[in-house]
């Protein structure tokens, strides 16, 4: 076993921090409470970074997903926030492991250039969302093309996407041997669905650019569709890895933003003649959530590691997304205790981060389910739900 840090890693670091300088605190407080950031993410893309995962052939950078989540998490621990563009790096995954060579050809040059942005991933809806098989959004063949008619809830950066990967029931449950069966994936043009396709933004704690998203009889073309058709539920686990094990590493990148900036200042404020973070009670929940941060870090890289070996990686990527989300909450908390009063205050940023970095306990998977996951999947426990 080896754990010394790769070159081109401590290359990712310091040229994604170097970028993310340019877009310090107060780009982000002004943008509070739903402003997209057009700029972070544009530059982003002319960096190259969110192409990270698309392969070279394709005009990406063709990283594996251990390096590509160093930028996500790199980015969280500058003050920035990567749930602006975070999708794009595992939507894309299902294009090119699912799509046909014409649709990797059409799309993935022009995602990874910036012409078309992905977004966007329709899979939650209002009566469905940890069940992902009951959704009720369905894709109706109809000539040669599908027509989709159905809701969509959660669909976070549906206003600022061209291309969406969307979810939807071709064949009724009654007439599937499972609820799994039957369910297909599309590759959306949103810009060809005029006013039968309504996105309405929702309002949440944090900045996110979420909405919900109705579909009146959408027609898509055959081409659309993403590998076979009844085969979209085993395409979306299939991605699900790659989305735990980056969503990790934007916790782990927020942990040590919170851990930093609350040892600094407990280091300097000064309460009863000396500095607060002298006192146990200030110190040890910091000390308590970087071990926690460390020891989630390992598991993420294991994770990623196995995942770039072509590996099984689903245990590890589980336990990373969850031990990396609950020790990225545990550090805002220290955090905003150790800034007392101050951490309320919107110019500290404390505030901002602590509601960021809650959203990763819940989506894109709630850690009961992750939880359930390791309890069936891992431990050989029956099924709980
Ligand atoms: C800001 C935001 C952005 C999002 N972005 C997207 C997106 O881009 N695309 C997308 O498709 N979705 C998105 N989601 C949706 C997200 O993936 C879901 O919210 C999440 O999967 C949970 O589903 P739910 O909200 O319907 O909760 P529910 O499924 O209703 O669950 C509610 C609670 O009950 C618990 N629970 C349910 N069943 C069980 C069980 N059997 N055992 C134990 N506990 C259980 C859950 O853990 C959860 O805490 C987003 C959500 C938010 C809030």
């Amino acid at each position: 076993m080896r754990f010394d840090v790769p070159a081109d890693f401590v290359e990712i670091h310091a040229a994604v921090g170097e970028l993310c300088a340019r877009f310090p605190a107060e780009y982000w407080r002004a943008l509070e409470p739903d402003g997209y950031p057009e700029e972070f993410v544009a530059a982003l893309t002319e960096n190259g970074w969110l192409a990270a995962l698309i392969p070279e052939e394709f005009g990406g950078a063709g990283l594996g997903v251990a390096a590509a989540s160093m930028i996500l998490e790199t980015i969280n621990a500058s003050g920035c926030n990567s749930g602006a563009c975070h999708a794009q790096m595992y939507t894309m995954g299902s294009v090119l492991r699912h799509g046909s060579a014409e649709q990797k050809a059409e799309y993935l040059p022009k995602i990874a250039s910036g012409e078309l942005r992905l977004q966007a991933f329709g899979v939650t809806e209002p009566t469905a969302g940890s069940d992902t098989t009951s959704i009720q959004t369905t894709a109706k063949r109809v000539g040669d093309g599908y027509v989709i008619r159905g809701q969509k809830i959660w669909t976070s950066r549906a206003l600022h996407s061209d291309l969406m990967l969307l979810l939807a029931r071709t064949t009724p449950t009654d007439q599937v041997e499972k609820k799994t069966d039957g369910l297909s994936m599309f590759l959306l043009d949103m810009r060809t669905a005029g006013d039968r396709l309504e996105i309405r933004p929702i309002q949440t704690m944090m900045n996110h650019a979420t909405t919900e998203v109705f579909f009146d009889d959408v027609e898509v073309p055959a081409t659309a569709l993403v590998g076979e058709e009844g085969k979209g539920f085993r395409y979306i686990l299939d991605g699900m890895n790659v989305e735990r094990i980056l969503i990790a590493a934007e916790c782990i990148g927020d942990g040590r933003w919170f851990v930093e900036k609350a040892a600094r200042y407990a280091s300097e404020r000064v309460v009863f003649g000396r500095p607060i973070g002298m006192n146990q009670g200030v110190q040890f929940p910091l000390a308590r959530a970087h071990a926690a941060i460390e020891a989630a870090d390992l598991v993420r890289h294991k994770a990623a590691w196995l995942f770039d070996e072509g590996k099984p990686c689903g245990a590890e990527a589980n336990m990373a997304k969850f031990l990396a989300s609950e020790a990225s909450w545990a550090a805002a908390n220290a955090c905003l205790d150790a800034h007392g009063g101050y951490g309320f205050a919107a110019e500290y940023d404390v505030e901002r981060k602590f509601r960021e970095t809650r959203l990763y306990s819940i989506a894109p998977v709630s850690n009961n389910l992750v939880l359930a996951y390791i309890g069936q999947h891992v431990l050989g426990m029956p099924r709980s739900y």
